[in-house]
């Protein structure tokens, strides 16, 4: 087994140890791809709603909120294009009868092959030494120029086939290129076909009259819909954006790695409406914008890299994805898209109402043009626990997990622990607790030594601890241990919500800067 997988597997293990995601409906055995947030991720699921939301809404005067509904008029999706084109090409394996997705099938056989290239970069960087000329190296070598050309070549029929739909050309490139079942090992394959990915159901309670309407695959339509009723009411001037965080539900035809790819699942999404011929500028714009929000958690530059597409959605003239490192490789963690007019105007037309906004400063009404950004809550949830589980050695040779979440995101903040229950410690914790507890989600702990308490806490990602000791009782000071360092200070009690306070602030002189 590969260390990425090693970790993942214990990562997985650790969210549910520690309360962070259990699998659904786990005594009826689970199921597949749907998960539940237990006390320590729900925590940290509302904290990460709340850095985007600020960062979103709060920090941008010209940005404002919205909550839709998941059910909409089903022409809505009729519009959007998604009744006809949300589609993902499926295909079977006759003998494991495994369903997958045709172009992941393609997809990943092309990474392979880009790793074939790095794996034989990296061995001649080892063998040269530092005379190692990699960019000549990528240049010249036979092997490496063979895989770039077949890289390449498949890319080419890969895209145009998937663009027109050419669904038999699919199927081909998969025996051509010789792939099998991971299940089966054999190359036994049914035929390509689209799949919809929008789960329906019937909305009122006699059945004659009962229309068939969508579990929404996005949240962006309702934004669209609504966006002259914000712009009206809120006498919005563009450019400006609508944030909204919800439910979308997609029938995946292969959900797997976790919470990486669900059924039921959350989006963090902002619809940026701008003038036509404006979309390149903001389009660049947002993709800094989003990528400086991610690094100001922290973490390293190197985990994060753009994407852009070459294969464009229906509704888009640009569009990259943030790819974040996941124990299983780069993947798509956002994206940012540039949507053109299209929803808007399809809106427009299927509706028969004018969705034009009328310019003040050209005197003019159109359809604007809209930028979109787009994340998986659920992902950012992942990317955060992958990036901050951390197996460490101490001096003492003990061994400790310590989940690194950023400390303006970590589910608690404080916990506050008596060093020992009795000699009126509980009592002063108590105290202290009960005051901390107004500004801060804390945990208070008697039980068990307080070594073992410190390691649940890291275990949890709780970035301080606060320790009432003999010392406490004569002075009014406490100890405030991080969780990184380990180092312990010694402040007055008085000071903790003002010490905490300052270390956790998402404001550009603490911790974090949006
Ligand atoms: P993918 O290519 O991984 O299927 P997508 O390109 O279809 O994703 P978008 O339609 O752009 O995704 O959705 C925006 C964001 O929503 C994605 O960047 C991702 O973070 C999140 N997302 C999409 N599908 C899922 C899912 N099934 N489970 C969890 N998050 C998802």
């Amino acid at each position: 087994m590969i260390k990425g997988e090693d970790t993942f597997k214990k990562i997985i293990a650790h969210c549910k140890e520690y309360g962070f995601i259990f699998p659904s409906s786990e005594i009826y055995d689970g199921m597949s791809a749907v998960y539940d947030y237990g006390q320590n991720g729900a925590e940290l699921k509302n904290n990460i709603k709340e850095y985007w939301w600020k960062s979103m809404v709060q920090y941008h005067e010209n940005i404002v909120g919205l909550d839709s509904a998941i059910f909409m008029h089903p022409t809505v999706w009729k519009a959007s294009g998604h009744v006809d084109a949300f589609n993902d090409p499926l295909i079977d394996n006759k003998d494991s009868k495994k369903r997958y997705r045709a172009d992941v099938l393609i997809e990943d056989h092309l990474a392979k092959l880009e790793e074939k290239i790095e794996k034989e970069v990296e061995k001649a960087s080892k063998r040269f030494g530092d005379s190692f000329d990699e960019k000549m190296f990528r240049e010249t070598n036979p092997r490496v120029l063979a895989n770039r050309e077949k890289i390449q070549s498949v890319t080419r029929r890969f895209v145009s086939a998937l663009e027109e739909n050419r669904l038999a050309d699919i199927k081909t490139l998969i025996e051509e290129l010789e792939i099998a079942c991971p299940v089966s090992g054999s190359r036994n394959w049914t035929d390509a076909r689209q799949f919809n990915l929008m789960f329906s159901t019937q909305m009122g309670s006699v059945s004659e009259d009962a229309s068939q309407v969508y579990l929404r695959p996005e949240t962006a339509q309702g934004i669209f819909v609504n966006y002259l009723n914000v712009q009206k009411t809120g006498r919005m001037k563009l450019p400006f954006g609508i944030a909204q965080i919800g439910k979308a539900f997609r029938n995946e035809i292969v959900a797997r790695q976790f919470i990486f790819r669900m059924r039921e699942f959350e989006q963090m999404e902002m619809q940026f409406f701008v003038r036509p011929g404006q979309e390149k500028e903001w389009y660049d714009y947002w993709k800094k914008e989003r990528m400086r929000w991610h690094l100001a958690l922290g973490f390293p530059a190197g985990k994060f890299r753009f994407h852009d597409h070459d294969k464009l959605a229906h509704y888009a003239n640009a569009a990259a994805d943030i790819e974040f490192e996941f124990p299983f490789g780069f993947k798509e963690l956002e994206g940012i898209h540039s949507r053109t007019d299209y929803d808007l105007m399809a809106h427009q037309k299927f509706s028969g109402k004018k969705l034009q906004y009328f310019d003040p400063e050209t005197n003019e009404s159109y359809v604007p043009y809209v930028v979109e950004t787009s994340i998986g809550l659920d992902r950012m949830f992942l990317a955060i626990v992958s990036q901050a589980y951390t197996e460490e050695k101490l001096e003492d040779g003990s061994e400790r997990v310590v989940m690194r979440i950023p400390p303006a995101l970590a589910p608690v903040k404080v916990a506050v622990l008596p060093l020992i229950k009795k000699d009126g410690m509980p009592e002063k914790g108590r105290e202290i607790f009960d005051q901390l507890k107004y500004d801060f989600n804390c945990h208070y702990e008697e039980k068990d030594a307080i070594g073992r308490r410190y390691r649940r806490q890291d275990a949890i990602g709780t970035p301080y601890c606060i320790t009432i000791d003999h010392e406490t009782l004569e002075n009014g000071t406490v100890t405030i241990r991080e969780r990184d360092s380990m180092a312990q200070d010694r402040i007055p009690a008085e000071k903790i919500p003002d010490v905490v306070r300052q270390r956790i602030s998402l404001r550009p002189a603490g911790n974090v800067q949006v």
